[in-house]
Protein backbone atom coordinates (compact mmCIF):
# COMPACT_ATOMS: atom_id res chain seq x y z
CA UNK A 1 0.00 0.00 0.00
CA UNK A 2 1.74 3.18 -1.27
CA UNK A 3 0.36 5.32 1.22
CA UNK A 4 0.86 3.88 4.29
CA UNK A 5 3.57 5.47 6.54
CA UNK A 6 6.53 3.17 7.33
CA UNK A 7 8.22 5.55 10.39
CA UNK A 8 10.53 2.29 11.41
CA UNK A 9 11.53 1.72 7.91
CA UNK A 10 12.37 5.49 7.91
CA UNK A 11 14.55 5.11 10.90
CA UNK A 12 15.70 1.70 10.15
CA UNK A 13 19.12 3.01 8.78
CA UNK A 14 20.97 5.35 10.77
CA UNK A 15 18.88 6.01 13.79
CA UNK A 16 19.02 2.76 15.61
CA UNK A 17 21.98 1.06 17.03
CA UNK A 18 23.37 -1.67 15.59
CA UNK A 19 20.84 -4.13 18.15
CA UNK A 20 17.54 -2.62 17.34
CA UNK A 21 18.79 -2.59 13.61
CA UNK A 22 19.12 -6.56 14.29
CA UNK A 23 15.47 -6.54 16.11
CA UNK A 24 17.02 -6.97 19.31
CA UNK A 25 16.23 -10.55 19.63
CA UNK A 26 12.29 -10.03 20.01
CA UNK A 27 9.93 -12.54 19.78
CA UNK A 28 7.26 -12.73 17.70
CA UNK A 29 4.02 -15.14 18.68
CA UNK A 30 2.56 -16.88 16.05
CA UNK A 31 -1.40 -16.67 17.01
CA UNK A 32 -3.72 -19.83 16.32
CA UNK A 33 -6.53 -17.99 14.16
CA UNK A 34 -8.44 -21.12 13.60
CA UNK A 35 -9.76 -22.62 16.96
CA UNK A 36 -13.05 -21.54 18.07
CA UNK A 37 -13.05 -23.41 21.42
CA UNK A 38 -11.97 -22.77 24.72
CA UNK A 39 -8.55 -23.59 25.11
CA UNK A 40 -5.40 -23.01 26.83
CA UNK A 41 -2.49 -20.68 25.44
CA UNK A 42 0.58 -22.85 25.89
CA UNK A 43 0.46 -23.28 22.42
CA UNK A 44 1.83 -19.88 21.62
CA UNK A 45 5.39 -19.89 19.78
CA UNK A 46 8.15 -17.74 19.62
CA UNK A 47 10.35 -17.03 16.41
CA UNK A 48 12.69 -15.07 17.43
CA UNK A 49 13.62 -11.60 15.50
CA UNK A 50 11.39 -10.29 14.02
CA UNK A 51 9.94 -6.89 15.32
CA UNK A 52 11.99 -3.34 15.22
CA UNK A 53 10.99 -0.40 17.13
CA UNK A 54 11.31 2.68 16.14
CA UNK A 55 13.64 4.45 18.71
CA UNK A 56 15.59 3.12 21.55
CA UNK A 57 12.99 4.70 23.87
CA UNK A 58 10.57 2.23 22.24
CA UNK A 59 13.07 -0.33 22.89
CA UNK A 60 13.11 0.30 26.67
CA UNK A 61 9.75 0.65 26.73
CA UNK A 62 9.32 -2.66 25.13
CA UNK A 63 11.22 -4.61 27.61
CA UNK A 64 14.87 -3.09 26.38
CA UNK A 65 17.82 -5.51 28.32
CA UNK A 66 14.99 -7.34 30.33
CA UNK A 67 13.24 -8.36 27.30
CA UNK A 68 13.07 -12.17 27.55
CA UNK A 69 11.21 -11.91 30.79
CA UNK A 70 8.95 -9.35 29.59
CA UNK A 71 7.98 -11.73 26.71
CA UNK A 72 7.57 -14.92 29.28
CA UNK A 73 5.17 -12.64 31.27
CA UNK A 74 3.14 -12.15 28.40
CA UNK A 75 3.21 -15.65 27.22
CA UNK A 76 2.20 -17.44 30.41
CA UNK A 77 -0.08 -19.96 29.55
CA UNK A 78 -3.56 -19.24 30.70
CA UNK A 79 -6.74 -20.80 30.58
CA UNK A 80 -9.12 -17.70 29.51
CA UNK A 81 -11.52 -17.68 26.67
CA UNK A 82 -10.68 -16.85 23.20
CA UNK A 83 -11.96 -13.51 22.32
CA UNK A 84 -13.31 -14.55 19.08
CA UNK A 85 -15.60 -17.43 21.07
CA UNK A 86 -17.48 -13.90 22.27
CA UNK A 87 -17.36 -11.76 20.33
CA UNK A 88 -18.46 -11.31 16.16
CA UNK A 89 -15.83 -11.74 13.32
CA UNK A 90 -15.58 -8.29 11.25
CA UNK A 91 -15.31 -9.92 7.86
CA UNK A 92 -16.71 -7.35 5.21
CA UNK A 93 -15.40 -4.51 4.17
CA UNK A 94 -17.16 -1.67 5.26
CA UNK A 95 -15.78 1.64 6.85
CA UNK A 96 -16.29 1.40 10.62
CA UNK A 97 -16.53 4.59 12.75
CA UNK A 98 -13.40 3.45 15.30
CA UNK A 99 -10.83 0.97 15.26
CA UNK A 100 -9.33 -0.12 18.69
CA UNK A 101 -6.01 -1.49 18.29
CA UNK A 102 -5.15 -4.05 21.26
CA UNK A 103 -6.86 -5.93 23.51
CA UNK A 104 -5.45 -5.26 27.10
CA UNK A 105 -7.73 -3.76 29.42
CA UNK A 106 -7.40 -0.20 27.85
CA UNK A 107 -8.55 -1.65 24.27
CA UNK A 108 -11.36 -3.87 25.94
CA UNK A 109 -12.65 -0.93 28.01
CA UNK A 110 -12.95 1.66 25.22
CA UNK A 111 -14.00 -0.90 23.04
CA UNK A 112 -17.33 -1.71 24.62
CA UNK A 113 -17.57 1.95 25.97
CA UNK A 114 -17.29 3.50 22.57
CA UNK A 115 -19.93 0.84 21.19
CA UNK A 116 -22.37 1.29 23.94
CA UNK A 117 -22.44 5.20 22.38
CA UNK A 118 -23.83 4.06 19.17
CA UNK A 119 -20.43 3.89 17.10
CA UNK A 120 -19.39 1.04 15.05
CA UNK A 121 -16.54 -0.36 16.67
CA UNK A 122 -13.68 -3.13 15.81
CA UNK A 123 -11.29 -4.47 18.44
CA UNK A 124 -8.14 -5.66 16.30
CA UNK A 125 -5.51 -7.63 18.39
CA UNK A 126 -3.77 -10.75 18.94
CA UNK A 127 -6.30 -13.20 20.59
CA UNK A 128 -4.40 -13.27 24.22
CA UNK A 129 -5.21 -13.83 27.48
CA UNK A 130 -4.53 -11.55 30.70
CA UNK A 131 -1.89 -13.00 32.38
CA UNK A 132 -0.50 -9.84 34.89
CA UNK A 133 -2.31 -9.99 38.36
CA UNK A 134 -3.18 -6.61 38.99
CA UNK A 135 -3.57 -5.05 42.56
CA UNK A 136 -6.34 -2.29 43.51
CA UNK A 137 -7.39 -0.53 45.92
CA UNK A 138 -10.78 -1.87 46.94
CA UNK A 139 -12.99 1.29 46.99
CA UNK A 140 -11.59 2.62 43.58
CA UNK A 141 -12.77 -0.76 41.72
CA UNK A 142 -16.10 -0.84 43.49
CA UNK A 143 -16.59 2.74 42.37
CA UNK A 144 -16.17 1.22 38.60
CA UNK A 145 -18.62 -1.68 39.22
CA UNK A 146 -16.32 -4.16 39.21
CA UNK A 147 -16.15 -5.61 42.96
CA UNK A 148 -17.34 -9.01 41.42
CA UNK A 149 -13.39 -9.09 39.74
CA UNK A 150 -11.70 -9.19 42.71
CA UNK A 151 -10.51 -12.26 43.70
CA UNK A 152 -9.15 -11.92 47.20
CA UNK A 153 -9.50 -8.79 49.94
CA UNK A 154 -7.32 -7.41 52.50
CA UNK A 155 -9.65 -5.43 54.80
CA UNK A 156 -6.06 -3.08 55.19
CA UNK A 157 -3.18 -2.21 53.98
CA UNK A 158 0.42 -1.93 56.14
CA UNK A 159 3.37 0.08 55.61
CA UNK A 160 6.56 -1.04 57.17
CA UNK A 161 9.77 1.27 57.26
CA UNK A 162 12.14 -0.23 60.50
CA UNK A 163 11.58 -3.66 62.67
CA UNK A 164 9.17 -1.14 64.83
CA UNK A 165 7.47 1.22 62.28
CA UNK A 166 4.56 -0.08 60.90
CA UNK A 167 1.87 1.99 59.54
CA UNK A 168 -1.81 1.00 58.98
CA UNK A 169 -3.07 2.92 56.40
CA UNK A 170 -7.03 2.18 56.82
CA UNK A 171 -7.80 1.46 53.26
CA UNK A 172 -8.66 -2.21 51.42
CA UNK A 173 -6.53 -3.86 48.62
CA UNK A 174 -8.06 -6.10 46.32
CA UNK A 175 -6.31 -8.90 44.20
CA UNK A 176 -8.03 -8.53 40.38
CA UNK A 177 -8.70 -12.26 38.98
CA UNK A 178 -7.28 -11.67 35.64
CA UNK A 179 -9.47 -14.04 34.25
CA UNK A 180 -12.69 -12.69 35.63
CA UNK A 181 -11.65 -8.57 34.80
CA UNK A 182 -10.96 -10.17 31.37
CA UNK A 183 -14.30 -12.29 31.09
CA UNK A 184 -16.38 -8.97 32.65
CA UNK A 185 -14.70 -6.83 29.70
CA UNK A 186 -15.76 -8.71 26.99
CA UNK A 187 -19.02 -9.88 28.47
CA UNK A 188 -19.18 -5.47 28.33
CA UNK A 189 -17.89 -5.57 24.55
CA UNK A 190 -19.99 -8.43 23.52
CA UNK A 191 -23.35 -6.79 25.09
CA UNK A 192 -22.70 -3.36 22.89
CA UNK A 193 -22.04 -5.22 19.70
CA UNK A 194 -18.07 -4.80 19.40
CA UNK A 195 -16.93 -6.77 16.28
CA UNK A 196 -13.19 -8.50 15.87
CA UNK A 197 -10.60 -9.16 14.01
CA UNK A 198 -7.83 -11.30 15.17
CA UNK A 199 -4.38 -9.91 14.13
CA UNK A 200 -1.82 -7.77 14.71
CA UNK A 201 -1.82 -4.49 13.10
CA UNK A 202 1.64 -4.30 11.10
CA UNK A 203 0.67 -0.38 9.41
CA UNK A 204 -1.65 2.39 9.29
CA UNK A 205 -2.30 4.90 6.54
CA UNK A 206 -2.24 8.60 7.01
CA UNK A 207 -5.83 10.19 7.74
CA UNK A 208 -7.76 10.95 4.59
CA UNK A 209 -10.25 14.05 5.92
CA UNK A 210 -13.22 12.56 4.56
CA UNK A 211 -12.62 8.60 4.46
CA UNK A 212 -10.59 7.97 7.70
CA UNK A 213 -7.67 5.52 7.63
CA UNK A 214 -6.72 1.71 6.84
CA UNK A 215 -5.35 0.00 8.92
CA UNK A 216 -3.07 -2.94 7.38
CA UNK A 217 -3.17 -6.16 9.68
CA UNK A 218 -1.05 -9.12 9.35
CA UNK A 219 -3.49 -11.41 8.69
CA UNK A 220 -3.95 -9.57 5.04
CA UNK A 221 -6.65 -8.12 6.09
CA UNK A 222 -7.24 -4.16 5.60
CA UNK A 223 -9.68 -2.21 7.76
CA UNK A 224 -10.63 1.08 6.91
CA UNK A 225 -12.41 3.29 9.90
CA UNK A 226 -13.16 6.81 10.44
CA UNK A 227 -10.82 7.05 13.80
CA UNK A 228 -8.17 4.39 14.88
CA UNK A 229 -6.89 4.41 18.59
CA UNK A 230 -4.30 2.30 19.70
CA UNK A 231 -4.47 0.62 23.12
CA UNK A 232 -1.39 -1.42 21.49
CA UNK A 233 0.42 -0.94 25.25
CA UNK A 234 3.64 1.24 25.85
CA UNK A 235 5.83 0.44 22.97
CA UNK A 236 3.98 2.01 20.39
CA UNK A 237 6.17 4.43 18.53
CA UNK A 238 5.53 2.27 15.15
CA UNK A 239 2.19 3.96 15.12
CA UNK A 240 2.26 7.25 17.54
CA UNK A 241 4.19 10.27 18.05
CA UNK A 242 5.67 11.14 21.16
CA UNK A 243 7.35 14.29 22.76
CA UNK A 244 11.09 13.87 22.48
CA UNK A 245 12.64 11.82 25.46
CA UNK A 246 15.17 13.27 27.59
CA UNK A 247 18.92 12.53 27.20
CA UNK A 248 18.72 10.64 30.81
CA UNK A 249 16.48 8.12 29.36
CA UNK A 250 13.48 5.87 30.26
CA UNK A 251 12.69 4.99 33.82
CA UNK A 252 11.15 1.96 34.55
CA UNK A 253 9.21 0.29 37.35
CA UNK A 254 10.62 -3.50 37.67
CA UNK A 255 9.17 -6.10 40.05
CA UNK A 256 10.07 -10.00 40.70
CA UNK A 257 7.30 -11.78 42.09
CA UNK A 258 6.71 -15.27 43.49
CA UNK A 259 3.55 -16.78 44.41
CA UNK A 260 4.45 -19.89 46.67
CA UNK A 261 3.44 -22.39 49.55
CA UNK A 262 5.77 -21.65 52.73
CA UNK A 263 6.26 -22.93 56.04
CA UNK A 264 5.38 -19.85 57.99
CA UNK A 265 5.77 -16.37 56.71
CA UNK A 266 5.53 -13.30 59.61
CA UNK A 267 2.82 -11.72 58.00
CA UNK A 268 -0.70 -11.11 59.13
CA UNK A 269 -2.82 -12.60 56.34
CA UNK A 270 -5.88 -10.01 56.85
CA UNK A 271 -3.12 -7.35 55.53
CA UNK A 272 -1.74 -6.40 52.18
CA UNK A 273 1.75 -5.16 52.51
CA UNK A 274 2.04 -2.10 50.24
CA UNK A 275 5.57 -1.66 50.76
CA UNK A 276 7.72 -3.19 52.95
CA UNK A 277 10.97 -0.57 53.19
CA UNK A 278 12.90 -2.40 55.85
CA UNK A 279 16.62 -3.53 54.46
CA UNK A 280 16.46 -6.64 52.65
CA UNK A 281 19.97 -8.02 54.08
CA UNK A 282 21.58 -7.16 57.14
CA UNK A 283 22.10 -3.52 56.18
CA UNK A 284 21.46 -1.47 52.99
CA UNK A 285 24.87 -1.45 51.18
CA UNK A 286 25.96 2.63 50.34
CA UNK A 287 24.67 4.08 47.11
CA UNK A 288 22.49 1.03 46.73
CA UNK A 289 19.12 1.79 44.34
CA UNK A 290 16.34 0.88 47.11
CA UNK A 291 13.37 -1.70 46.25
CA UNK A 292 10.84 -2.78 48.62
CA UNK A 293 8.70 -6.02 48.77
CA UNK A 294 5.22 -5.76 48.18
CA UNK A 295 3.41 -8.95 49.96
CA UNK A 296 0.02 -10.19 49.63
CA UNK A 297 -0.48 -13.34 52.23
CA UNK A 298 -3.02 -15.60 51.05
CA UNK A 299 -3.27 -17.73 54.08
CA UNK A 300 -0.53 -18.38 56.84
CA UNK A 301 1.07 -20.52 53.94
CA UNK A 302 -0.12 -19.32 50.57
CA UNK A 303 1.47 -15.76 49.56
CA UNK A 304 2.97 -13.80 47.12
CA UNK A 305 6.04 -11.66 47.54
CA UNK A 306 7.47 -8.96 45.38
CA UNK A 307 10.56 -7.73 45.38
CA UNK A 308 9.70 -4.23 43.73
CA UNK A 309 12.33 -1.20 42.35
CA UNK A 310 9.55 1.84 42.25
CA UNK A 311 11.88 3.34 39.47
CA UNK A 312 15.14 2.93 38.23
CA UNK A 313 17.36 4.83 35.73
CA UNK A 314 19.26 2.43 34.08
CA UNK A 315 16.55 -0.14 34.54
CA UNK A 316 17.31 -2.91 37.80
CA UNK A 317 17.46 -5.81 36.32
CA UNK A 318 14.58 -9.38 37.09
CA UNK A 319 18.55 -10.67 38.21
CA UNK A 320 18.75 -8.32 40.91
CA UNK A 321 15.52 -8.26 41.99
CA UNK A 322 15.64 -11.99 42.25
CA UNK A 323 18.65 -11.86 44.26
CA UNK A 324 17.24 -9.72 46.71
CA UNK A 325 13.90 -11.12 46.94
CA UNK A 326 15.53 -14.74 47.93
CA UNK A 327 17.95 -12.73 50.40
CA UNK A 328 15.44 -11.00 52.08
CA UNK A 329 12.91 -14.45 52.37
CA UNK A 330 16.14 -16.22 53.95
CA UNK A 331 16.78 -12.86 56.07
CA UNK A 332 12.63 -13.33 57.47
CA UNK A 333 13.49 -16.77 57.90
CA UNK A 334 10.83 -18.01 55.07
CA UNK A 335 11.35 -21.44 53.09
CA UNK A 336 9.53 -22.00 49.78
CA UNK A 337 7.99 -25.48 49.61
CA UNK A 338 5.85 -24.59 46.54
CA UNK A 339 6.08 -22.34 43.66
CA UNK A 340 2.83 -21.47 42.43
CA UNK A 341 3.82 -18.95 39.55
CA UNK A 342 6.53 -16.39 38.94
CA UNK A 343 5.95 -12.66 37.70
CA UNK A 344 8.15 -10.26 36.04
CA UNK A 345 6.60 -7.09 36.25
CA UNK A 346 7.67 -4.26 33.73
CA UNK A 347 5.97 -0.57 33.70
CA UNK A 348 8.31 2.23 31.76
CA UNK A 349 7.03 5.24 34.08
CA UNK A 350 9.03 7.81 32.48
CA UNK A 351 6.97 7.53 29.30
CA UNK A 352 6.70 11.13 27.50
CA UNK A 353 3.74 12.80 26.21
CA UNK A 354 2.03 11.65 22.89
CA UNK A 355 1.75 14.16 20.25
CA UNK A 356 -1.74 15.68 20.81
CA UNK A 357 -2.23 17.05 17.32
CA UNK A 358 -1.44 13.86 15.63
CA UNK A 359 -4.26 11.92 13.60
CA UNK A 360 -4.31 8.76 15.80
CA UNK A 361 -5.76 8.41 18.65
CA UNK A 362 -4.48 6.53 21.66
CA UNK A 363 -5.61 4.92 25.29
CA UNK A 364 -4.06 3.16 27.98
CA UNK A 365 -0.31 2.59 28.47
CA UNK A 366 -0.09 3.81 24.38
CA UNK A 367 -1.25 7.31 25.53
CA UNK A 368 1.32 7.63 28.53
CA UNK A 369 -1.40 6.76 31.13
CA UNK A 370 0.69 5.13 33.61
CA UNK A 371 1.12 6.91 36.46
CA UNK A 372 4.76 8.36 36.42
CA UNK A 373 5.28 7.79 40.37
CA UNK A 374 3.62 4.80 41.01
CA UNK A 375 3.30 2.69 37.75
CA UNK A 376 -0.50 2.56 37.63
CA UNK A 377 -2.94 2.63 35.11
CA UNK A 378 -5.42 0.20 34.84
CA UNK A 379 -7.82 1.72 37.34
CA UNK A 380 -7.33 5.13 35.41
CA UNK A 381 -8.04 3.15 31.97
CA UNK A 382 -11.11 1.83 32.82
CA UNK A 383 -12.28 4.85 34.94
CA UNK A 384 -11.85 6.94 31.76
CA UNK A 385 -12.74 4.84 29.07
CA UNK A 386 -16.21 6.43 29.20
CA UNK A 387 -15.64 10.35 28.72
CA UNK A 388 -13.26 9.38 26.00
CA UNK A 389 -15.37 6.89 24.53
CA UNK A 390 -18.25 10.18 25.17
CA UNK A 391 -15.65 12.47 23.00
CA UNK A 392 -15.01 10.22 20.29
CA UNK A 393 -18.72 9.72 19.58
CA UNK A 394 -19.30 13.71 19.68
CA UNK A 395 -16.32 14.52 17.90
CA UNK A 396 -17.58 12.09 14.97
CA UNK A 397 -21.34 13.24 15.26
CA UNK A 398 -21.97 15.20 11.94
CA UNK A 399 -22.44 18.94 12.98
CA UNK A 400 -25.69 20.86 11.98
CA UNK A 401 -25.00 23.86 9.63
CA UNK A 402 -26.54 27.26 10.88
CA UNK A 403 -28.89 28.51 8.85
CA UNK A 404 -30.35 25.58 6.69
CA UNK A 405 -29.25 23.05 9.48
CA UNK A 406 -27.46 21.34 6.68
CA UNK A 407 -26.00 18.27 8.38
CA UNK A 408 -21.94 18.03 7.90
CA UNK A 409 -19.98 15.10 8.33
CA UNK A 410 -16.99 15.91 10.45
CA UNK A 411 -13.59 15.20 9.13
CA UNK A 412 -11.74 12.63 10.77
CA UNK A 413 -8.68 14.91 11.82
CA UNK A 414 -10.55 17.57 13.33
CA UNK A 415 -12.75 14.76 14.94
CA UNK A 416 -9.12 13.38 16.55
CA UNK A 417 -7.95 16.79 17.77
CA UNK A 418 -10.90 16.82 19.60
CA UNK A 419 -10.32 13.69 21.46
CA UNK A 420 -7.18 14.17 22.19
CA UNK A 421 -8.10 17.62 23.62
CA UNK A 422 -10.28 15.52 26.10
CA UNK A 423 -7.75 13.31 26.99
CA UNK A 424 -4.77 15.11 27.55
CA UNK A 425 -5.98 18.70 28.31
CA UNK A 426 -3.80 21.27 29.72
CA UNK A 427 -4.49 20.71 33.46
CA UNK A 428 -3.52 16.91 32.81
CA UNK A 429 -0.26 18.32 31.27
CA UNK A 430 0.23 20.49 34.70
CA UNK A 431 -0.68 17.36 36.72
CA UNK A 432 2.04 15.11 34.89
CA UNK A 433 4.38 17.36 35.05
CA UNK A 434 4.09 17.27 38.71
CA UNK A 435 4.23 13.39 38.89
CA UNK A 436 7.07 14.06 36.69
CA UNK A 437 8.65 15.75 39.23
CA UNK A 438 8.02 13.21 41.71
CA UNK A 439 9.29 10.50 39.86
CA UNK A 440 12.89 12.07 39.21
CA UNK A 441 13.18 13.28 43.28
CA UNK A 442 12.15 8.98 43.77
CA UNK A 443 14.88 8.80 41.56
CA UNK A 444 17.40 10.28 43.36
CA UNK A 445 16.63 9.05 47.03
CA UNK A 446 18.65 6.30 48.71
CA UNK A 447 16.73 3.80 50.95
CA UNK A 448 16.57 5.99 53.87
CA UNK A 449 15.94 9.14 52.11
CA UNK A 450 12.69 6.75 50.63
CA UNK A 451 11.77 5.58 54.00
CA UNK A 452 11.36 9.42 55.22
CA UNK A 453 9.56 10.43 52.04
CA UNK A 454 6.65 7.76 52.12
CA UNK A 455 6.82 8.07 56.37
CA UNK A 456 6.17 11.70 55.52
CA UNK A 457 3.66 11.19 52.24
CA UNK A 458 1.01 9.00 54.33
CA UNK A 459 1.30 12.03 57.27
CA UNK A 460 -0.99 13.74 54.59
CA UNK A 461 -4.85 14.39 54.95
CA UNK A 462 -5.92 10.88 53.52
CA UNK A 463 -7.80 13.41 50.54
CA UNK A 464 -3.94 13.99 49.67
CA UNK A 465 -2.23 11.15 49.45
CA UNK A 466 -5.04 9.11 48.07
CA UNK A 467 -5.51 11.74 45.39
CA UNK A 468 -1.51 11.51 44.47
CA UNK A 469 -2.09 7.93 44.16
CA UNK A 470 -5.36 7.74 42.08
CA UNK A 471 -4.09 10.74 40.18
CA UNK A 472 -7.19 12.84 41.24
CA UNK A 473 -5.82 15.98 42.70
CA UNK A 474 -6.58 19.04 40.50
CA UNK A 475 -3.38 21.10 39.72
CA UNK A 476 -4.16 23.53 42.11
CA UNK A 477 -4.79 20.88 44.68
CA UNK A 478 -1.46 19.53 43.89
CA UNK A 479 0.54 22.71 45.37
CA UNK A 480 -1.40 22.48 48.51
CA UNK A 481 -0.34 19.05 48.04
CA UNK A 482 3.45 20.64 47.90
CA UNK A 483 2.76 22.65 50.91
CA UNK A 484 1.71 20.03 53.19
CA UNK A 485 4.66 17.61 52.18
CA UNK A 486 6.91 20.69 52.89
CA UNK A 487 5.44 21.81 56.15
CA UNK A 488 5.00 17.97 57.84
CA UNK A 489 8.63 16.58 56.23
CA UNK A 490 11.88 16.70 58.09
CA UNK A 491 14.50 19.07 57.53
CA UNK A 492 16.76 16.81 55.63
CA UNK A 493 13.88 15.71 53.21
CA UNK A 494 12.74 19.88 53.02
CA UNK A 495 16.05 20.63 51.80
CA UNK A 496 15.89 17.85 49.29
CA UNK A 497 12.71 19.10 47.70
CA UNK A 498 13.98 22.52 47.31
CA UNK A 499 17.53 21.36 46.27
CA UNK A 500 15.57 19.04 43.77
CA UNK A 501 13.08 21.99 42.48
CA UNK A 502 16.05 24.51 41.53
CA UNK A 503 18.63 22.00 40.17
CA UNK A 504 16.70 19.63 38.54
CA UNK A 505 15.04 20.00 34.88
CA UNK A 506 11.66 18.19 35.81
CA UNK A 507 11.66 21.07 38.32
CA UNK A 508 12.13 23.60 36.04
CA UNK A 509 9.69 21.79 33.75
CA UNK A 510 7.20 21.78 36.70
CA UNK A 511 7.31 26.01 36.77
CA UNK A 512 7.39 25.64 32.87
CA UNK A 513 3.94 24.07 32.80
CA UNK A 514 2.25 25.53 35.33
CA UNK A 515 3.02 29.50 34.26
CA UNK A 516 2.44 28.29 30.50
CA UNK A 517 -0.22 26.06 30.49
CA UNK A 518 -2.55 28.20 33.20
CA UNK A 519 -5.65 28.84 31.97
C1 LIG B 1 3.27 -8.36 35.79
C2 LIG B 1 2.65 -7.00 35.71
C3 LIG B 1 1.86 -6.55 36.75
C4 LIG B 1 1.26 -5.29 36.67
N1 LIG B 1 0.47 -4.86 37.70
C5 LIG B 1 -0.19 -3.69 37.58
C6 LIG B 1 -1.12 -3.26 38.59
O1 LIG B 1 -1.28 -3.92 39.60
N2 LIG B 1 -1.79 -2.10 38.40
C7 LIG B 1 -1.62 -1.34 37.28
O2 LIG B 1 -2.27 -0.31 37.12
N3 LIG B 1 -0.73 -1.72 36.33
C8 LIG B 1 -0.02 -2.85 36.45
N4 LIG B 1 0.86 -3.24 35.49
C9 LIG B 1 1.06 -2.38 34.36
C10 LIG B 1 -0.07 -2.75 33.42
O3 LIG B 1 0.02 -4.04 32.93
C11 LIG B 1 -0.13 -2.05 32.23
O4 LIG B 1 -0.01 -0.71 32.58
C12 LIG B 1 -1.50 -2.37 31.58
O5 LIG B 1 -1.59 -3.73 31.19
C13 LIG B 1 -1.64 -1.52 30.42
O6 LIG B 1 -2.85 -1.85 29.81
P1 LIG B 1 -3.06 -1.50 28.30
O7 LIG B 1 -4.34 -2.12 27.91
O8 LIG B 1 -2.85 -0.06 28.08
O9 LIG B 1 -1.85 -2.23 27.53
P2 LIG B 1 -1.46 -3.76 27.51
O10 LIG B 1 -2.03 -4.49 28.66
O11 LIG B 1 0.01 -3.78 27.31
O12 LIG B 1 -2.18 -4.31 26.21
C14 LIG B 1 -1.73 -3.99 24.93
C15 LIG B 1 -2.35 -4.98 23.95
O13 LIG B 1 -2.04 -4.54 22.63
C16 LIG B 1 -1.66 -5.66 21.85
N5 LIG B 1 -0.81 -5.17 20.75
C17 LIG B 1 0.46 -4.73 20.82
N6 LIG B 1 0.89 -4.37 19.59
C18 LIG B 1 -0.14 -4.59 18.74
C19 LIG B 1 -0.31 -4.42 17.33
N7 LIG B 1 0.67 -3.96 16.56
N8 LIG B 1 -1.49 -4.76 16.78
C20 LIG B 1 -2.51 -5.21 17.56
N9 LIG B 1 -2.40 -5.41 18.89
C21 LIG B 1 -1.23 -5.09 19.47
C22 LIG B 1 -0.95 -6.58 22.83
O14 LIG B 1 -0.97 -7.91 22.36
C23 LIG B 1 -1.79 -6.39 24.09
O15 LIG B 1 -2.86 -7.29 24.12
C24 LIG B 1 1.48 -4.48 35.54
C25 LIG B 1 2.29 -4.93 34.51
C26 LIG B 1 2.88 -6.18 34.59
C27 LIG B 1 3.75 -6.65 33.45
Amino acid sequence: MASLIKPSTAFSTGFLTKELQEGCGVARISYCRSSRRRQSYAKATVAPLQKKYVDEGDYVKAGGQELSFVQMQALKPMDQPKIADKLTAFTDDKVLDLAVIGCGPAGLALASEAARRGLSVVLVGPDMPFTNNYGVWQDEFDALGLESCIEHTWKDTAMYFTDNDCLLLGRAYGRVGRDRLREELLRRCQEANVLYHCSEVEDISRVDKNSGSTLACASGKSIKCRLATFASGAASGKFLKYEALEERGMSVQTAYGIEVEVEKHPYDPNVMVFMDYRDYKAESGEGEVPSFLYVMPFSETRVFFEETCLAARPVMSFNTLKDRLYTRLNKLGVKVVHMYEEEWSYIPVGATLPDTNQQHLAFGAAASMVHPATGYSVVRSLSEAPTYAAAIAAALQPRKASPGYLQLQRDSISAALEAWNVLWPNERKRQRAFFFFGLELLLQLDVQSMRTFFQTFFKLPERMWKGFLAADLSSAELIWFALLTFLVAPNTLRMQLVKHLIKDPSGANLIKFYTQLWP
